[in-house]
């Protein structure tokens, strides 16, 4: 892989971003944190903590890297990214795991059906998650939803029979398995 090594984010810089609170957060980064138990500050803890391990090549949207840190013990990853006005943005977060991860540091090649993102070229891999699915204005939540994730943007893609079966279930919606109260809250 080529990338311009004048263009490679630096860990330095990073941690200049997040103790100016200089940087912007991915709604996909958010939920991805949250549903691994993770507060902002665990988050900024890990960039202040961690270190580049990985960096990737601009394909259009800037460069982006992956910082490896931890939280109380436990390895965490997040994926960078620097945009054309030079902000640092929080893309992603999770914890590395077997299989794709051998070690918080090291990676093992596995065979991944989805291929590389169409918007990015990130990886994508598979994980089973929850899945927001709006239909005529109404919000569903689906449960255990196999998807592949794209680890740079985030981007989610569905094998068709996956797609299917979200259209045939939320179609077929007759008993949910729970309902739940969604506050909607100003944010000023
Ligand atoms: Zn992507």
């Amino acid at each position: 892989m080529q990338y311009d090594v004048d263009n490679i984010i630096t860990i330095h810089w990073i941690k200049k971003c997040v103790l100016a609170s200089e940087y912007l957060i991915s709604k996909h980064a958010e939920d991805e944190r949250k549903n691994d138990n993770l507060s902002l500050s665990d988050i900024e803890s890990v960039l202040l903590n961690g270190d580049t391990i990985e960096h990737y090549s601009d394909t259009g949207r800037g460069p982006s890297c992956l910082v490896c840190g931890t939280v109380n013990h436990k390895p965490i990853h997040v994926v960078c990214g620097k945009n054309k006005h030079s902000w640092l943005i929080i893309i992603t977060v999770y914890r590395p795991a077997w299989p794709k991860w051998n070690a918080p540091n090291r990676k093992e090649p596995v065979m991944e059906p989805y291929g590389d993102c169409i918007y990015c070229g990130g990886e994508v891999i598979e994980r089973v998650q929850r899945v927001d699915y709006r239909l005529h204005g109404q919000l569903y939540i689906l449960e255990g939803v196999p998807a592949g994730v794209c680890q740079q943007c985030g981007e989610l893609f569905f094998t068709a029979e996956v797609a299917r079966r979200m259209e045939s279930v939320v179609a077929e919606a007759t008993g949910p398995v729970e309902t739940l109260p969604i506050p909607v809250i100003a944010v000023k």
